[in-house]
């Protein structure tokens, strides 16, 4: 027989919350439904039965298991022996009462539910980011009806209890699960599970206390965002039923790709094309910024292809304004292609000045090529 605090991956001197938690994580990849099997599910559900337990815990620990599941069989109290397995939920929320699920439970009281939270997307350019901006968005969102100024009763008196489910907020169902028919409880269809009801519904939102509407917003967007962030407007998503708390607005940012720059964290990149003779004389450029400006920028004589410029606080700011990002100028040296003939004459010349006409550099070209192969 395996150690039972083995078998659910606990220490022996576990919490009530860590058995739980182990359990419910044991459960999951053993149930059958998902895939496990039967024994092995059997088995650490025994054991949590065995350590939940306060008394048989501590008898266990004196004296060791008083049974093993699988031996069971019709005496199991959990009616194990050939049951038919309920969903995983089914039966870890029975187990639990789904008392840390986060659903309410039937010990829990009913509570009002805030409204949903509501997502609009926003589309800036890389140079709205780099100030910040204001935006007006237009979202369709439930509202407090306006009639019954959200309370969603006719007279104003308020939701009062909830005759479906006697203000408990739920409905039991009866449940099969691995340990026989269980109660299970979930919300009332009614009332939402909030167990209050309004008498006297509404005509204008038939007792929502909510309507669908277009609501204008104005949104202020820090300086710096990037792409995928979302910004949270507290209270702005939907209204609460029956005067429930709102939810949330979440305005999500959509960069609109650059014509010249690229984005990399707080850094620009951009390519610069040089003529082949300004990369070798170097000097003075003038590069329009994403501000709208112009900086000068040097370029060292010698400039190669792949070199990188850095161009220092001309990138983007930190996320709600602040020290700006560089901008790197990724440079790219272009080789003429429509030479004519005095140009061309020009660059013989400084060829054979250098001493690279082609027949030498040809030459030379394959001895380190044959060098490479002999090594
Ligand atoms: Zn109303
Ligand atoms: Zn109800």
């Amino acid at each position: 027989m395996s150690d039972l605090y083995e078998l659910l991956g606990v220490a022996r001197d576990a919490s009530e919350d860590d058995l739980k938690r182990a359990y419910r994580r044991q459960a999951r990849a053993h149930h059958p439904d998902a895939g496990g099997d039967e024994e092995s599910f059997k088995a650490i559900t025994h054991a949590y039965q065995v350590l939940s337990d306060p008394q048989r815990r501590a008898r266990y620990d004196r004296f060791g298991d008083d049974g093993t599941p699988s031996s069971r069989g019709a005496g199991d109290p959990f009616g194990f022996g050939g049951a038919g397995f309920g969903g995983i939920d089914d039966v870890i929320d029975a187990f639990f009462g789904s008392a840390f699920g986060g659903r309410a439970g039937p010990s829990s009281r009913p509570r009002t539910r805030p409204g949903r939270d509501v997502l609009v997307g926003v589309e800036l350019t890389l140079e709205e980011v780099v100030t910040g901006v204001h935006r007006e968005v237009e979202v369709e969102v439930a509202l407090a009806c306006d009639t019954c100024g959200g309370s969603g009763s006719a007279s104003g008196a308020g939701p009062a209890r909830c005759a479906t489910c006697a203000g408990a907020g739920q409905v039991q169902r009866v449940v099969r699960t691995a340990f026989g028919q269980m109660a299970s409880a979930s919300a009332c269809p009614d009332c939402e599970g909030t167990g209050r009801q309004v008498a006297d519904p509404c005509t204008g939102c038939s007792g929502e206390g909510r309507r669908v509407r277009r609501r204008p917003l104005g949104v202020d967007i820090p300086p710096g965002v990037d792409h995928g962030d979302r910004l949270r407007v507290n209270g702005a998503g939907e209204a609460g039923r029956q005067g429930a708390p709102p939810g949330d607005l979440f305005v999500e940012i959509r960069l609109t790709p650059h014509a010249v720059f690229e984005r990399d964290g707080r850094d620009l990149i951009a390519e610069i094309t040089l003529p082949v003779t300004q990369a070798a004389l170097g000097g003075t450029l003038h590069v329009p910024t994403v501000d709208g400006e112009e900086v000068e920028v040097e370029v060292p004589a010698g400039s190669q292809s792949g070199d990188v410029i850095r161009v220092r606080r001309q990138g983007m700011p930190a996320h709600g304004g602040g020290r700006r990002g560089d901008l790197r100028l990724g440079v790219r040296v272009e080789v003429p292609t429509d030479l004519d003939a005095e140009q061309r004459a020009l660059i013989e010349q400084l060829a054979e000045l250098r001493g690279e006409s082609l027949a030498t550099t040809g030459s030379s070209f394959f001895t380190r090529l044959r060098g490479a192969f002999q090594r």
